[in-house]
């Protein structure tokens, strides 16, 4: 087999056989096919698709890249979440630990930054020293202690997709239904869950930008979910603007860390019990997601789901004075306020320019090779149905290189409108989509 021959298959629109697709999988993960000719089939990928089956078949083989875990003897529900990818998400590092303290244990296997979007991994280890590369042992010892972890893919669990995932990040390739598929399932599957909850973002912010295809996204997932052995359900989420007000890594986890402490903000809030709710529901330990929601509510006003945070930054290496005083933690040198030119009320606060803004700010990477800089982003002073004056507050930027803020301000040229008429302040919860019909908002 040669992968010119491949590559040429799928840029003609031919569908792979599944000896070529594992073929492919293995000898990528194996460093034998080289990244130049990786980024021309992901392209290829892009432009014409993938059959249902030949996703399948990439998922499989990238499941087989590495080892997966098996985790039932823990004799705990496993149910896992994943979103997407969107702008000031940070909900998985709130969700995890909120759903453990439930009952239902959560293997989590997470991403890093991708594109304009920010990567749980990435946002975790600006706590220093916390290592997000466990060994299935430990990652299985921390599930059964506390009942969750976070992990990243390493070279033991689908490593093709931390390769492919990465390549995908700095070669436009992002934002393919099959490729965002095979990365996800591949991911779940291989790390023991069996039940899954996506957070499927719709909206300027994500990154399939009509409406009709974010549906089609949502509806790939749960069936290839569900015929992989996960009952999975999808809730359609807004990402018009940034979720809570923060956008960075650092920025996120602190507001993370507060969320847990009760103060999180309105919408992230919502997102994280509705999501949490299903996913009791599907570990059975909730008979609706209004039961399920109560139950998050009262784990996190208990303040357990803080506890098991701070019990997984110590078990995963990190500094927990961090989680413990916030504030100590340094930020970066240099910050620049934006300023409304108008009074009114904000009626956009544009996902996807934020994201950029912050990645170019040093919060994201270009190249694969780029070093976050973990307190580098944006602060949000304003979300969408807020009333500000002329001149007053509407962002603030951060970041170690100070060339950067002119960049990043640029970017942000036109991502608030403000309007004189009152805006109504929306649910972000749009839709829920399970193909076994069984589960309903
Ligand atoms: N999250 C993933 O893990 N993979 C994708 O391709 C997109 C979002």
């Amino acid at each position: 087999m040669d992968f010119v021959s491949i590559i040429t298959q799928k840029r003609d629109g031919k569908p792979l056989t599944k000896g070529q697709i594992s073929w492919m999988i293995d000898k990528y993960t194996k460093g034998s096919i080289p990244d130049y000719q990786m980024s021309a089939f992901l392209m290829a990928v892009y432009f014409n698709g993938m059959t249902k089956e030949e996703v399948m078949l990439l998922t499989r083989a990238m499941i087989n890249s590495g080892k997966t875990v098996d985790l039932s003897g823990l004799g705990t529900p496993l149910v896992d979440k994943h979103s997407t990818g969107g702008v000031g998400d940070k909900i998985s590092l709130i969700l995890a630990p909120l759903v453990a303290g439930a009952g239902v244990s959560v293997p989590m296997m997470s991403g890093r930054g991708l594109g304009h979007t920010g990567g749980t991994l990435d946002k975790l280890e600006a706590i220093p020293g916390l290592r997000t590369n466990l060994t299935i042992d430990k990652f299985r010892d921390e599930i059964k202690k506390i009942g969750f972890a976070m992990t990243g893919q390493t070279g033991q669990l689908v490593p093709a997709d931390k390769k492919m995932y990465a390549l995908r990040d700095v070669t436009a390739t992002v934002p393919s239904i099959p490729l965002i598929c095979a990365s996800i399932i591949s991911k779940k599957k291989a790390e023991g869950a069996k039940g899954l909850v996506l957070d499927v973002k719709m909206g300027s912010g994500a990154f399939l930008k009509s409406d009709d295809k974010t549906r089609k996204l949502a509806e790939a997932l749960v069936r290839l979910g569900d015929m992989s052995g996960m009952h999975t359900i999808a809730l359609l989420t807004e990402m018009n603007e940034p979720l809570g007000f923060t956008v960075g890594n650092w920025l996120e986890t602190k507001e993370s860390i507060l969320a847990l402490k009760g103060q999180g903000p309105d919408d992230v809030m919502e997102v994280t019990t509705a999501l949490g709710g299903l996913m009791l529901v599907l570990g059975k330990k909730a008979k609706s997601i209004e039961q399920g929601k109560e139950q998050i509510l009262k784990v996190l006003e208990s303040g357990k789901g803080f506890e098991l945070f701070r019990e997984m930054v110590i078990i995963q290496g990190g500094d927990v004075s961090f989680v413990d005083d916030p504030e100590s933690y340094a930020l970066p040198k240099y910050a620049r306020v934006i300023t409304a030119g108008r009074k009114g009320f904000i009626s956009a606060e544009d996902a996807l320019k934020i994201g950029i803004a912050a990645g170019h700010l040093g919060a994201g990477r270009i190249k694969v090779t780029d070093r976050i800089d973990p307190g580098a982003g944006i602060v949000l002073h304003k979300k969408i149905g807020d009333q500000v004056e002329e001149g007053g507050k509407l962002a603030t930027l951060y970041t170690s290189n100070k060339i950067l803020l002119n960049e990043a301000e640029a970017i942000l040229a036109d991502a608030w409108k403000i309007e004189d008429k009152i805006i109504e302040k929306k649910s972000k919860v749009i839709d829920l989509i399970d193909i076994e019909g069984k589960i309903s908002l």
